[in-house]
């Protein structure tokens, strides 16, 4: 039997308009939630990324203070600017949008932002206090996948979960936020790479498995076990001569064939994407809340 589709618009529609809600109440306690982005340069897809969430902050009823920044900006100015951000009350969120131009050191970049406001949840101290256990922000794709297993009444709990990939980004704190004596935890968790010996071996074992390696095709319906949750977290363009823009996107599982297989299946565009924005707005708007109880 086919896969039931796992909608991530949807699910991302339903928190967004919870998310709403939450801004309305903050909003008669005259604080309105604020997110300060920094896109530096002229790369294409940050532009399209950095509207997306514009739009949606406008949706929403977040305020976004936008600072988009010629590409030879210097590294001091950039700084300069996370700086005023952090010393600035009505804004509660900072976004510096990745890659930075190469004479910027992300790593300085990313150190500059307090904690506090870092709502993409990779400031060193939020990944430390992760992987304590402790209240922190969480990065946004691996909090989004976690809200679409809860929300699609997928146990983890006791489940056997397969991730591939193990950037900082997705299969790191993702493989963290799994394993965690917590509701949202408490799963058995390994993570595969490019060093992995016999990959397939490892991702039929699994009850949930997690793609996030970047390339198409790298899980075939003879790497899923029966029955198995299917979250495909990547996203390539590959080249498609019928589509006006010549190319479509697509995720890292072979779609048609996994889902004959598989139990649950995130389809790609419309699956873990549109959660990404999404957990950002939470914990721009979590970021506000914070401020209130503490004014
Ligand atoms: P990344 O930094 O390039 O990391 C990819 C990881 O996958 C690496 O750990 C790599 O192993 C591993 N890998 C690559 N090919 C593999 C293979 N054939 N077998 C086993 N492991 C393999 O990528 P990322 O930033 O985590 O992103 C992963 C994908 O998710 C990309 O397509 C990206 O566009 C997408 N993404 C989507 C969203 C969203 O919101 N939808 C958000 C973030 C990322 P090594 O460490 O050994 O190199």
């Amino acid at each position: 039997m086919a896969a039931e589709i796992i909608d991530g618009k949807q699910v991302a529609a339903r928190m967004r308009a919870e998310l709403k809600e939450e801004i309305k109440k903050l909003k008669e306690r005259s604080m309105v939630p604020g997110l300060g982005v920094i896109l530096v340069g002229d790369d294409p897809a940050s532009h399209s990324y950095v509207r997306a969430k514009q739009r949606a902050c406008e949706e929403i009823g977040i305020f976004s203070d936008d600072n988009r920044l010629a590409t030879d900006t210097s590294e001091d100015e950039v700084i300069a600017l996370i700086n005023r951000m952090n010393a600035e009350r009505k804004i509660h969120g900072i976004l510096v949008q990745l890659p930075l131009p190469s004479h910027i050191d992300e790593y300085k970049a990313l150190l500059a932002i307090n904690p506090d406001k870092d709502v993409d949840g990779f400031h060193p101290v939020n990944i430390g206090k992760m992987l304590l256990g402790q209240e922190c922000f969480v990065p946004c794709t691996p909090h989004g996948i976690v809200q679409l297993l809860l929300r699609s009444n997928v146990k983890i709990e006791g489940a056997d979960v397969v991730i591939v990939g193990r950037s900082n980004i997705v299969g790191k704190p993702l493989a963290n936020m799994l394993i965690q004596k917590s509701k949202t935890g408490n799963a058995t968790v390994t993570v595969c790479h490019t060093r992995t010996k016999n990959l397939a071996e490892h991702t039929r074992r699994a009850d949930i498995l997690i793609a996030a390696a970047g390339r198409p095709n790298t899980i075939t319906a003879d790497m899923v076990k029966e029955g198995a949750v299917v979250i495909d977290v990547g996203v390539n363009r590959v080249d498609d001569p019928t589509r006006e823009r010549g190319y479509q996107l697509v995720g890292d599982v072979d779609f048609e064939a996994v889902k004959e297989r598989a139990s649950m299946i995130t389809p790609v565009p419309g699956g873990v994407g549109p959660m990404t924005i999404t957990m950002l707005l939470y914990n721009t708007v979590a970021s506000a809340q914070r401020a209130m109880r503490q004014a």
